[in-house]
């Protein structure tokens, strides 16, 4: 049986903040046919846009509610509106959220949606009026643009035909890493999370691992992220084909950061940094 094509893009890798060249987290991962996309952070929806102001997604899911990780949602909202507006497309965006993650997006509406507009225009496309008919039951934008719905980490969450597994990590707010096949290449981010060799036995065998390595120096002060050196451990205990240090707190200490993590990892290492595409 012919196996189903994939790939993972680093569309935004910097952490915390973007600067420029480097949006926040944000990685497109193409299944089959499909594009699914882990995060969306200062920067990503810029990223995911092209000229024709499409955004291309079948699917969105969020490793956890900070800022760098979730705030693009509102620029990525507003292009998908716009796609019911002019293209009469009626069908919301599939948007995985953990827990809290539907009140959180309630309030980001309350804050930047429109629930006074009203789309009353006769004749318009079949999703200029179901908008409309959103709008008018008091049901903001953002709301009808993304079809959301929590899951818990450790959760499984069905994605077309593919399965992505979760696993719960340790970043003080409730966050998820995720591992799923992308056509013959398995995959696994792990979002943002302190060392935890537990996350490199979920990760186990994997042919391409994207780790938070976040802080560099010795040690992750407070516990919140990583360091290369732990990515490097990590990636070591998951017995990874490849490494991808990302989230980095310094992107121009790329070359230092893969060094440290050569250190403790004997597999392939590389830097992500944006729009670079993995295949295998
Ligand atoms: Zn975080």
């Amino acid at each position: 049986m012919a196996v189903a094509s994939g790939s993972l893009t680093v569309l935004g890798s910097s952490g915390g903040f973007p600067i420029s060249g480097f949006a926040c987290s944000g990685y497109l991962a193409r299944i089959a046919g499909q594009s699914l996309l882990l995060d969306c952070g200062p920067g990503i929806a810029g990223a995911l846009i092209g000229a024709d102001a499409k955004a291309g997604i079948d699917g969105v899911v969020i490793s956890h509610l900070h800022s760098d990780h979730v705030l693009d949602l509102i620029p990525l909202g507003y292009a998908l509106m716009t796609e019911w507006l002019t293209d009469g497309r009626t069908q919301p965006v599939p948007l995985y959220l953990p827990p809290g993650g539907l009140e959180f997006l309630q309030s980001f509406s309350d804050l930047f949606g429109h629930r006074n507009w009203r789309f009353t225009e006769e004749g318009r496309n079949a999703g200029y009026q179901a908008l409309g008919a959103a709008l008018a039951r008091g049901r903001d934008w953002l709301l009808t643009v993304f079809d959301a719905r929590e899951y818990e980490p450790g959760e499984d969450i069905a994605f077309g035909t593919t399965t992505i597994a979760t696993f719960p990590v340790d970043h003080r707010v409730p966050t998820a890493a995720m591992r799923l096949r992308l056509g013959a290449m398995d995959f696994v981010y792990s979002a943002d999370t302190r060392f935890l060799p537990a996350l490199g036995h979920f990760a186990a065998g994997t042919d391409l691992f994207l780790v938070d390595a976040h802080f560099s120096g010795p040690k992750a002060p407070g516990g919140l992220h990583m360091t290369p050196a732990d990515a490097g451990r990590l990636a070591a205990i998951a017995k990874a084909k490849r490494l991808v240090l990302c989230h980095l707190g310094a992107p121009e200490d790329g070359a230092s950061a893969r060094q440290t993590a050569a250190a403790h990892f004997d597999g392939e290492i590389h830097v992500a940094f944006d729009t670079r595409e993995y295949r295998l």
